[in-house]
């Protein structure tokens, strides 16, 4: 346990002035056609999940596409210690 515990990445809301552990990562699935990866729309915690999900998605509505990118919708995942953004599970 000690080992495991040595180092341990705690993450907090993005929210401004919100110091709660984030719980959901707000992204997006982002392809160029050959690579794939989440697009970080930041990190929200519980009370913030909603506030931040709004505010990003009026934030992908303005993205600009380069020729061949594509953005899937903005959706809340579940931040799992360890695992890669891609491997995360919708909430
Ligand atoms: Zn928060």
């Amino acid at each position: 346990m000690a080992e495991t515990s040595a180092f341990r990445y705690h993450p907090t809301c993005s929210t401004p002035g919100c110091k709660q552990p984030a719980v959901f990562k707000v992204g997006a699935a982002w392809s160029d056609g050959t690579s794939r990866e989440l697009k970080n729309y930041g990190l929200a915690c519980e009370a913030h999940r909603e506030s931040l999900l709004a505010r990003a998605r009026q934030r992908r509505d303005q993205l600009r596409l380069a020729d061949g990118e594509s953005v899937g919708p903005v959706a809340l995942y579940v931040l799992e210690q360890g695992r890669r953004d891609t491997a995360l599970s919708q909430a």
